[in-house]
């Protein structure tokens, strides 16, 4: 793909006009019965900044024990949503039988979602279902970070004739330990707006993070890369949903959320580079944060261990290897020794007072709160 084709997109702004940013969209994870829909639905209407209502019909759930959606009969549920509120309505769909059904129904938008994103034949069969339509789409990232997979998603739509196709940035699957449900990696989006300029990038903050605590803070990220929409998971009880539970907010908590975010405007060039070096800045420091406090909690283990064996807390060889072997990496690092000498004794400091309570004052390792995951 080039960057004449994506210039064949047609802007948001062209067949959305007049929605002020961010562009909206929210509802439910999954449908799951008439009345948690329309409730949702009607709270969300009466927020005023909805623009779009989200509700999972067909739901591609990792286990196969899992909830996976009410099928067909969402789709008047929806409809009816519609009918109530005027509230336009998006589902996902994963294969032409959901094309058609959707197309047939009147939805006003449709996604194809991280899973189905990965699977060239999966994405080919919408493509070819789509033919002839003119409906949007918006098309999530696939579920692990390949930049290519998504790009080749969204030219096999455009060469099915869609024309009104946003990207939308949900993270990735990661193997190892992170605080997201999804690792944001905000590289890739960026490296796809990068590539294609006029495409507009949308976040869905509730699948990167997973947990509600975190929405907010990545919602303002987003917006802060310039994607211009957000997709954030509500539900009238968030509790009580029947998946996704964890991430989901209410109406209500949504609109907080909303009336929390700083839009940012054009700066000129040389503010906008600064907001941007900025933003990185806070980024890179919250990940540094998360390393300690992740060191913090192998201290401990080590302190739990050190009761347990009879050990002494301060090992006063393995402080000097530790001073000195990262005062040496650091210097390769451009580090210098002096702020080095303030940062490792401030660590030091910290793993010797956690230890000292383990040692003395914690009772038992069960009673320690759970250890988070970092
Ligand atoms: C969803 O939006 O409900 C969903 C399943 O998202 P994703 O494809 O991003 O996992
Ligand atoms: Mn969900």
């Amino acid at each position: 793909m080039n960057q004449r084709s994506i210039a064949d997109i047609i802007p948001l702004s062209n067949w959305w006009p007049g929605k002020e940013k961010p562009f909206l969209i929210s509802g439910p994870c999954s449908v799951e019965t008439e009345e948690q829909l329309l409730s949702t639905a009607r709270q969300l209407a009466a927020t005023g900044g909805v623009h779009l209502f989200r509700g999972g019909i067909w739901k591609p759930r990792t286990r196969p024990d899992s909830f996976e959606g009410v099928g067909e009969a969402g789709i008047e549920w929806m409809v009816n949503v519609k009918k109530e509120t005027g509230l336009p309505i998006a589902t996902e769909v994963a294969s032409a039988h959901h094309v058609e059904l959707c197309l047939n129904a009147g939805f006003d938008v449709l996604w194809i979602g991280s899973r189905t994103t990965v699977n060239p034949f999966s994405v080919q069969e919408i493509a070819d279902a789509l033919q002839g339509s003119d409906i949007p789409v918006i098309v999530k990232n696939p579920v692990n970070p390949d930049l290519q997979l998504w790009i080749g998603a969204i030219e096999r739509l455009q060469r099915a004739g869609i024309r009104k196709i946003i990207a939308m940035h949900r993270g990735f699957s990661f193997f190892g330990k992170t605080i997201y449900r999804n690792k944001p990696m905000w590289e890739i989006p960026i490296g796809l707006k990068t590539l294609f300029p006029s495409l507009e990038i949308f976040c869905d903050p509730s699948h990167i993070c997973g947990r509600r605590d975190l929405l907010a803070k990545v919602a303002q990220q987003a917006l802060d890369l310039g994607m211009s929409g957000l997709m954030i998971e509500s539900h009238i009880s968030p509790d009580k949903a029947w998946s996704d539970a964890r991430q989901q907010i209410t109406p209500e908590n949504l609109l907080t959320l909303i009336n929390s975010l700083h839009v940012r405007t054009k700066f000129p060039k040389g503010e906008n580079e600064l907001a941007l070096l900025r933003s990185e800045i806070d980024r890179t420091d919250e990940d540094i944060l998360h390393l300690i406090a992740q060191r913090m909690k192998l201290a401990e283990e080590i302190g739990w261990y050190k009761k347990e064996n009879n050990v002494m807390i301060l090992q006063i060889e393995r402080w000097s290897e530790i001073r000195n072997t990262r005062t040496e990496w650091a210097k390769k690092l451009g580090l210098t020794p002096a702020f080095m000498k303030v940062y490792l004794d401030a660590l030091h400091a910290e793993s010797i007072r956690r230890q000292t309570h383990i040692m003395n004052e914690a009772d038992s390792k069960e009673n320690k709160p759970e250890r988070d995951i970092i």
